[in-house]
């Protein structure tokens, strides 16, 4: 099993779901929350690895994020998809970075994780606003390595 409820309660984990819907409902972009314990790969090769396994690929604008977290490591990444990287500037996902890094710098997980949750949907808005059509592409769930 994995170790990553030592990191965030039940009650945690549904605050930062509940985070997920919250910024999905002003972008079509698509977020999702991955936390393991550390990883063997570099950080952003691990990131690309699960962004695949997710399928996170697969949406209409090519617009969802993973925001990776390997909690023993103090690493974390912030990953977009096409979509967004053809419409964004390079540091794009830099405001966002820093929210988190503030609040983990604090010791404040689960609130880093939600706060680049709701800044990352922020972020999207201008670009991927929410449409009436919008489906929820991607599963709000957390993924766990
Ligand atoms: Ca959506
Ligand atoms: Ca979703």
């Amino acid at each position: 099993m994995s170790t990553v409820e030592e990191f965030l309660t039940s009650k945690e984990e549904l605050e930062i779901v509940q985070a997920i819907r919250q910024a999905e409902r002003n972008t079509s972009g698509e977020i999702r929350v991955h936390i393991e314990k550390s990883s063997e790969i570099s950080h952003y090769n691990r990131t690309l690895e699960v962004f695949r396994m997710l399928k996170m690929f697969n949406t209409k604008q090519q617009n969802a994020v993973l925001i990776y977290v390997a909690v023993q490591d103090h690493k974390f990444v912030i990953y977009g998809d096409k979509g967004i990287d053809a419409v964004v500037s390079t540091n794009f996902w830099q405001a966002t970075k820093n929210v988190m890094q503030q609040q983990f710098k604090l010791g404040n997980f689960k609130q880093g994780i939600i706060n680049g949750v709701l800044k990352a949907g922020e972020e999207l808005k201008t670009h991927f606003p929410w449409q009436i059509n919008d489906e929820d592409e991607l599963s709000n769930e957390i993924s766990k390595g």
